[in-house]
């Protein structure tokens, strides 16, 4: 049930960076980056918590943050949330995803992902008795194929667990994918459930989430967290955005999973959302920036490299080097060549596993000299 893979008991995440450690490897498994985030942010956790900010928040969040959110779905999307009644605060978008799908799952329900999906879609689709039902992203670009992506929808799908941009194989949906999923959805009388937590990681290309497309957004349920944005990822700060009905049923399964956390967080993350546009714009410059080099390192160590519109993650394919298991390489490479990855099958059900059997997640969000000094000792794998 936990673990899509074939019987891993701890999250791959957990497991390549044990390995990692235990072999004094540079991870680029786990995705988190390596610098904290803004000073801004961090001094208001500071100052939040000297001033006794340390207890319980209310349930859906701290006011403070829900306008916060609001404010910013206006500011990029246009899109208007009511804070009172259409924004809750999360323990993280894993949290956000977790309700949303406890709340509106039945046993025997279909949800619909894309394969490749992020390995909690899978876990908490089998607690609460759902069907996982997936659609194929296809190299080098990995779309869907359209036909195909109509094909896995049924009478019986009541979701679909939308990821854009894409973890982990950094496709940025384009509007054309957008309109066809809304349509879908439509049709069939499914919700929309989109884990944005990526939205403001994208390299030359503009985040349009999928509430925005006509028709959406009464059917849509929009999560996003803080980790990603803000570099504060054990923060675990989410939020989601929605109709006031879907917002409340996901509220009342929220408040029995953890009820609220990270108090003096919220605030702080409140402080970050207004943070100006060029804060915005470096963080996709800089990590732009990672993206290439890392790209450039693994093209010369001899991978076949997709790389990425969004995300921190480049995808590269390891049968030019004559390796066709990557589960086995990455199993293998923290002690072989000193740097740790995630093999892609893992986010996959068996016949998709078999699809991206050669491929390999390296995550860029490090220093410069980490990702050169990762790339060349890849180089000795040749
Ligand atoms: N969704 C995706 C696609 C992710 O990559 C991650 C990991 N950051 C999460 C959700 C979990 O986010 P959080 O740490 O905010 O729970
Ligand atoms: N989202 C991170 C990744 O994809 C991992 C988060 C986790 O460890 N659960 O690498």
């Amino acid at each position: 049930l936990l673990s899509p893979n074939g019987g891993l008991g701890v999250t791959i995440f957990e497991e390549m960076t044990m390995l990692a450690l235990s072999a004094g490897a540079i991870n680029l498994g786990q995705g988190f980056p390596d610098e904290d985030g803004p000073a801004e942010i961090k001094a208001a956790a500071q100052a939040a918590i000297a001033a006794g900010v340390n207890q319980y928040a209310p349930g859906k969040g701290l006011a403070v943050l829900r306008e916060a959110v609001a404010a910013h779905q206006q500011r990029f999307y246009g899109l208007t949330p009511d804070p009172e009644t259409e924004v809750i605060v999360t323990t993280g978008a894993t949290e956000g995803i977790a309700a949303a799908l406890l709340a509106f799952i039945e046993p025997g329900d279909e949800v619909l992902t894309f394969e490749p999906f992020y390995d909690s879609y899978g876990a908490i689709i089998g607690m609460a008795g759902g069907r996982h039902v997936t659609a194929p992203l296809l190299a080098p670009d990995f779309m869907p194929d359209l036909d195909a992506l109509e094909s896995a929808f049924s009478s019986r799908t009541k979701a679909v667990l939308l990821n854009n941009p894409h973890n982990p194989t950094g496709a940025v949906f384009p509007r054309e994918v957008l309109s066809r999923i809304v349509e879908l959805a439509t049709k069939y009388g499914a919700l929309i459930i989109s884990d944005e937590v990526y939205e403001h990681l994208t390299f030359g290309v503009k985040h349009l989430p999928v509430a925005t497309i006509p028709g959406a957004a009464e059917r849509t349920i929009t999560i996003s967290s803080a980790g990603k944005t803000f570099s504060f990822t054990g923060w675990k700060i989410g939020w989601l955005s929605g109709p006031q009905q879907l917002v409340a049923a996901v509220r009342t399964v929220k408040q029995f999973l953890t009820y609220s956390s990270g108090t003096p967080f919220q605030g702080a993350i409140a402080v970050g959302l207004g943070l100006p546009d060029d804060f915005y714009t470096g963080i996709a410059s800089t990590l732009q920036h990672k993206r290439d080099i890392l790209a450039e390192g693994l093209t010369a160590a001899g991978f076949g490299v997709y790389s990425p519109k969004g995300t921190y993650f480049i995808n590269v394919d390891t049968a030019p080097l004559g390796i066709t298991d990557s589960v086995d390489l990455a199993r293998r490479l923290p002690g072989l060549v000193g740097v740790a990855a995630i093999p892609v099958p893992v986010f996959c059900h068996p016949e998709g596993a078999e699809r991206t059997r050669s491929l390999l997640r390296f995550a860029f969000c490090k220093k410069t000299e980490v990702l050169e000094e990762a790339a060349s000792r890849l180089a000795t794998l040749r």
